[in-house]
């Protein structure tokens, strides 16, 4: 069961491609999860996320500089090959200005019928954050109708709110299940389930993720997990890092990332003003470092998903060269260590080998065993 999630994500341009044929449907390539894809739901527009393909490559350095994250750079790779050549239009809502960039020069170089740059607040802590959001939701919403040529209704609007509230739901349902002594489905699986509901139909998702739940819910309880991990950083679907982990005896409980918890940890509470609602879910949510000042909301959060899963360690994974995480970093190791959970800092680029980084999980895994035996 757990294989079509993993479907889904591997052969995700394929799955965009044929949807697209199947319904004649617009598709919306976007970066960064504070795109409300509440509202492109509502106009019939498949939102998929762009990431990249973990490949060392070489067609981004005229466009791009070179000291900007490899998850950026590997984005646009994506784009200048021709992998997303299936979208209608791209968008942004601003996050950090590595990810700005990819947007622009994609924008620049690699020809949609459409583009839209969503001018997200920084400031989210500001009281003001919410109506300015509201706003440029509307101008967004009107410019999205001008592109489809239809108005969006109410009844849309609920209906793209329903639909992004049910699936987030339902991932919330399945994380509650690694919570437990011996969870059901490990690391790599839950992050399948994640990535491909960033590329996938929500409807149909979250159809499969029900049956998914269901099963586990009802079936045998799951191996013991050997350590367990917390997975905490910046954009993350490296399967591959997350499959050597969990060979090493370990399991990966639970995540604080943009491919993880962050994207659907809370719903829209929409009331009559439906965007006003999308746009305090965007500004309350847990934020991303660019945003999270000047108060750090996300510690707290972590060191409780922490505690309520019982990790044993955490692994503080860093795309080279992202500031935003680069600054917040400290402060994590920090209060981890204060509170007895130790972690491994891990510097993340798609030319390092996951070789490289299975020697010093493998350290570090001893160390926290180590630590059992006292
Ligand atoms: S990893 Fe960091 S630099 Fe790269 S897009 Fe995310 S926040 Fe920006």
């Amino acid at each position: 069961m757990q294989a079509r999630f993993k479907e889904w994500y591997t052969s995700r341009h394929e799955y965009a491609k044929e949807w697209k044929k199947r319904t004649g449907g617009k598709v919306m390539g976007y970066f960064c999860t504070y795109v409300p894809e509440e509202i492109l739901y509502a106009a019939g527009v498949l939102p998929v996320r762009i990431m990249g393909s973990h490949e060392p490559q070489d067609v981004t350095e005229p466009h791009i500089f070179g000291m900007f994250c490899p998850f950026c750079r590997d984005c646009l790779a994506q784009g200048l090959k021709g992998r997303f050549d299936y979208l209608d239009g791209v968008m942004i809502a601003q996050s950090c200005l590595h990810i700005r960039q990819t947007y622009a020069s994609w924008q620049m170089h690699i020809p949609v019928d459409y583009s839209y740059y969503l001018c997200a607040p920084h400031h989210v802590q500001s009281p003001r954050a919410a109506p300015f959001l509201a706003g440029e939701l509307k101008e967004f919403t009107k410019s999205l109708e001008g592109w489809l040529g239809k108005k969006l209704t109410d009844e849309d609007l609920d209906r793209g709110i329903r639909t992004m509230n049910r699936n987030r739901s339902l991932l919330r349902r399945l994380y509650e299940l690694r919570r437990g002594e011996t969870p059901p489905i490990g690391g790599l699986d839950a992050m399948y389930v994640v990535a491909s509901s960033q590329t996938t139909d929500k409807g149909e998702h979250s159809r499969a993720l029900e049956d998914m739940i269901k099963a586990l819910e009802g079936g045998k309880p799951g191996k013991p997990p050997g350590n367990r991990l917390m997975l905490i950083g910046s954009e993350d679907d490296d399967t591959e890092f997350v499959k050597m982990v969990e060979s090493a005896g370990a399991t990966i409980v639970i995540d604080d990332h943009c491919t993880g918890s962050r994207y659907f940890w809370e719903d829209v509470h929409a009331d009559g003003d439906r965007l006003g609602a999308i746009a305090q879910r965007y500004v309350d949510r847990v934020p991303c470092p660019s945003k999270d000042w000047p108060a750090r909301k996300r510690l707290d959060r972590i060191l409780e998903l922490a505690k309520d899963y019982k990790v044993e360690g955490a692994l503080v994974i860093q795309q080279k060269f992202c500031d935003p995480h680069e600054l917040d970093i400290p402060a994590i190791k920090k209060a981890l260590e204060e509170n007895g959970i130790p972690s491994l800092f891990l510097e993340f680029d798609v030319t390092v080998p996951v070789g490289q980084f299975k020697v010093r999980v493998e350290a570090f895994l001893e160390m926290i065993r180590q630590e059992d035996l006292f």
